[in-house]
């Protein structure tokens, strides 16, 4: 009789010590964001709130500085003696060397260390095998495990287009797409993430919802998005883009700079994986921006684009949805993935008719007009904008009449009469696509 006494004294006191864990968990988790929240929309309160106004943390006087010139790379700090960059632009310099070929990564005191994490600690790069040593080091990309060196493996995207063992340029880059020579940016993230781990692990018991939530579902399904951006990401890349290059991938997002063909081709396989790596879940989804860039404008003003573009693609409710978010914005556009694959097989088919000579760019401006009509239709209720139909008779008929026209160009022309058609909804993004890639450079 006392044996099952206690064993059922003892599983109910693990019940109620689980129970006020989770409790604990969930407590601790919403102040945490309660305290987040607030200090990020309280930017500058340690120097206005804290310790008040200070005029020296606002406005730096140059003549009573003892440097000159600012550094020619950031613009934002001094540089020391005859050189030409400061001395954090250097370091960075270096960092940005030492990666694409980084072996190992050593957590280190901060005297020796690339990137300082606390005052005491930071982390040493290794492009070769380190010494034997006591510190925590992780291989970067491998998962074996080597006894006598390594405590434990890490991915990382660290991919950049190399020739012969040097970065290719950007310059250089841009001559790999086809057609014109531009850069294409891309930046994505998951939807909805916070709403992911709130509410994701909710679970209906006879119908109550019960949630699930605890830290080892919550750190699972973050180190598994983790592994999709870097380890997945950097296979992808290795096998099918090698011309991308990753400015980062990690956590739940990415940014990837590469000739703007093969990164509107890496990010329509991009998404499929991920579909496929969360079990075709409609709930996890993803959401991106794309921005057409010369090989010469600077990194930072595109990177800013990119970023409005993507914000497009979560915010903008797209005509006949209910809810935004799962889009791609491209070329002033957000559509859902499924209608911009549609668009760029129709670029595709388009640049392909126009190289059998089935096509003139002549057309394709044709193509933009009828674009601009039926958006006008479209978008702003503007019935003027159907006139698109009848021009788009016109020029079917004549090129009929003049035999320049083939089966197969006439049916995908005639598809466009049909308004639910995504090709047609969509038409000014394949026409970009066409125009880019038939353009001579
Ligand atoms: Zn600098």
């Amino acid at each position: 009789m006392v044996l099952p006494l206690v064993i059922f004294c003892l599983k109910y006191q693990r019940i109620i010590i689980q129970k006020n864990r989770l409790f604990l968990y969930k407590t601790y988790v919403s102040k945490l964001r309660t305290k987040l929240d607030k200090k990020k929309s309280m930017s500058f309160s340690n120097s206005l709130i804290e310790d008040y106004w200070k005029e020296e943390k606002f406005v730096f006087n140059l003549n009573h500085s003892g440097k000159k010139e600012l550094c020619k790379s950031c613009k934002v700090d001094f540089i020391d003696g005859n050189k030409e960059i400061c001395l954090k632009c250097e370091n960075h310099i270096n960092i940005g060397s030492i990666l694409p070929k980084l072996k190992y990564i050593e957590i280190t005191d901060s005297s020796e260390a690339h990137i300082k994490i606390l005052s005491n600690y930071g982390v040493k790069l290794h492009k070769d095998v380190p010494g034997e040593s006591e510190n925590f080091i992780y291989n970067i990309n491998d998962s074996k495990i080597y006894p006598k060196l390594s405590n434990k493996f890490k991915f990382i995207a660290n991919n950049v287009p190399m020739d012969n063992h040097k970065t290719i340029s950007f310059d250089e880059l841009g001559k790999k797409s086809i057609g014109t020579d531009k850069l294409a940016y891309l930046k994505a993230d998951v939807d909805n993430l916070g709403s992911i781990f709130s509410l994701g692990f909710n679970k209906d018991v006879e119908g109550k919802m019960i949630n699930k939530n605890n830290i080892s579902r919550t750190t699972t399904l973050s180190r598994m998005l983790d592994i999709f951006f870097t380890g997945r990401i950097s296979e992808i890349i290795k096998k099918k883009y090698e011309n991308c290059y990753v400015v980062y991938s990690g956590g739940d997002d990415l940014f990837i700079i590469g000739p703007w063909s093969e990164i509107i081709d890496f990010s329509i396989y991009m998404e499929e994986e991920f579909r496929s790596f969360v079990g075709n879940n409609a709930n996890i989804t993803i959401s991106a921006g794309i921005s057409m860039a010369n090989v010469s404008t600077p990194v930072s003003k595109v990177a800013d684009y990119v970023e409005g573009e993507l914000e497009e693609s979560k915010g903008r409710i797209v005509k006949g949805e209910e809810y935004g978010k799962n889009h791609v914005t491209i070329f002033n556009r957000t559509m859902k993935w499924q209608d911009f694959k549609k668009a760029i097989d129709d670029g595709k088919k388009l640049t392909k008719w126009i190289k059998e000579g089935l096509m003139t760019h002549g057309d394709l401006w044709r193509l933009k007009e009828y674009d601009e009509l039926f958006q006008d239709f479209y978008i702003n209720g503007n019935v003027q904008g159907l006139k698109y139909k009848p021009f788009l008779a016109y020029h079917i008929g004549k090129k009929k009449k003049s035999n320049k026209d083939v089966r197969e160009v006439v049916n995908w022309q005639e598809s466009l009469f049909d308004m639910a058609n995504p090709s047609l909804i969509n038409l000014g993004v394949a026409m970009e696509y066409a125009v880019m890639a038939s353009k001579g450079r």
